[in-house]
């Protein structure tokens, strides 16, 4: 027959204790008696006989069945561990111990887990025409990648890593501190493993125990038509690697655009400088002008003041979000009165000139208007 102590006697508390005197006790006694801090004799086997205790005198339904027939109340004649994990319903006395003591530090004791890896950023220039017509390119970046020699191991192929020393391959150290309210348990992540229980010797000599290392990667970007200086395109999964088997990190390339010579833009709009000569102003004419896609003919009506706007549906940038949307064109006359005359030129202009009325009309309202109108250039 096995004997068994009485539990009451194991808590050191009497047999009308309250709740509140037992759960004080077990407190005490498991701190006591932890096996990271009692390196005695027996210590694993007080311990879970305190845990057992605790276990059936803090439920009252069982401390009652414990009380009135022993042992044999509480399915117990079988002793020591077995019988604690039997029906305890807890995987072993450290799950007890820490669903006690872990509250407040429960972030703190979590081992190390999956670590996704970092985003990258890497830039893109791009010519205005590219930015407009969208372009497929090639880029060379570095990143850090899961080390395929080791696996991601950190350590040396065919050998094992170590349990640590100074946890006992817990990943956590416990340290008692003194409060108001008495004694209590400081769980932080253990230094020397770096909370992972375990700790490599032999290193992989390719990543040196850093479980990364940094490659050198070629990936083809696609930028749609419309993109501007700025935007950014994310490449899901092409970031470094992530710890732990973590998802890894995404790319991004964010875009630089060169202005272009002729064309302003302003959202999905093109402005563009219309010069155009004092006779083609006065007569109109037919002049070619660049746009996106490549040269047009435009017809200038005749009487073109400086500044006057003519608006090109859907010859704008295209819409980064929607193929089928694209900005305008809006041209802009620039009325460019020559500073140089020949003699034939001069002449010309002085005829002209005779034919024109010589007083000029300030207080023409309608002439006025439109001038302010053009200066404030209210596309
Ligand atoms: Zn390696
Ligand atoms: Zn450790």
């Amino acid at each position: 027959m096995t004997t068994k102590r009485d539990f009451y006697d194991v808590l050191s508390i009497n047999k009308n204790a309250s709740d509140e005197e037992i759960k004080k006790a077990y407190r005490r006694l498991a701190f006591e008696h932890h096996p990271d801090r009692d390196r005695s004799e027996g210590a694993d086997g007080r311990f879970k006989e305190i845990n057992e205790a605790y276990e059936i005198l803090r439920d009252n339904d069982k401390r009652a069945a414990y009380d009135r027939f022993g042992h044999a109340g509480v399915g117990g004649e079988p002793t020591g561990a077995r019988g604690f994990e039997g029906h305890s319903g807890f995987g072993g006395f450290g799950d007890i111990f820490d669903a006690f003591f872990s509250g407040s530090n429960g972030a703190a004791r979590s081992r190390p887990s999956k670590e996704r890896g970092a985003d990258l950023l890497i830039e893109m220039k791009l010519t205005f025409d590219e930015a407009m017509q969208g372009v497929e390119r090639e880029v060379r970046f570095q990143r850090s990648e899961t080390c395929d020699i080791c696996r991601g191991s950190g350590g040396k192929p065919n050998t094992e890593p170590e349990i640590c020393s100074s946890c006992k391959g817990t990943g956590e150290v416990r340290r008692t501190q003194q409060n108001l309210f008495g004694q209590y348990v400081n769980i932080s992540a253990c230094s020397k493993c770096n909370g992972e229980g375990r700790v490599i010797t032999q290193p992989c000599p390719t990543c040196r125990g850093n479980r990364r290392i940094k490659k050198e990667r070629n990936i083809r970007v696609v930028v749609p038509a419309g993109v501007d200086s700025g935007n950014r395109v994310r490449m899901n999964g092409e970031g470094e690697s992530g710890r732990r088997s973590g998802s890894p990190g995404d790319l991004y390339i964010e875009l630089n655009v060169a202005p272009s010579p002729m064309f302003q833009r302003e959202g999905l709009n093109l402005f563009l400088r219309l010069p155009i000569n004092l006779a083609q102003a006065s007569l109109g004419g037919e002049i070619k002008i660049p746009t996106l896609n490549g040269e047009e003919n435009f017809k200038i009506p005749s009487g073109i003041q400086s500044g006057q706007v003519f608006r090109l549906k859907g010859k704008g940038s295209p819409d980064i979000h929607n193929k089928k949307m694209k900005g305008d064109l809006v041209l802009i006359a620039d009325v460019v009165v020559p500073q140089k005359l020949n003699k034939d030129q001069k002449e010309l202009l002085e005829k002209f000139k005779d034919t024109l009325p010589s007083e000029i009309d300030f207080i023409n309202k309608d002439e006025t208007k439109n001038f302010f109108d053009r200066l404030r250039l209210n596309f």
